[in-house]
């Protein structure tokens, strides 16, 4: 036995086992895909749609009842 096992580690995209070695150049991330999207995610439409989106509003608004 001359090679120590290489560590693994999750990818924190989608779970997958990485090893951790040179070879795995997109590491912590199992993959550029998984890479890229996490970034992506960040950087343009989900956390800004999120962040703008405007509450939930009801189809007609009603007026308080006059009582
Ligand atoms: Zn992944």
């Amino acid at each position: 036995m001359g090679k120590t096992s290489p560590r693994i580690v999750l990818c924190p995209k989608c779970g997958a086992a990485v090893r951790w070695e040179a070879e795995s150049r997109f590491r912590p991330f199992c993959s550029a895909r998984c890479k890229g999207m996490d970034l992506g995610a960040w950087a343009n439409d989900e956390y800004r749609v999120a962040a703008e989106a405007p509450p939930e509003l009801p189809d007609h608004i009603s007026p308080p009842y006059d009582e």
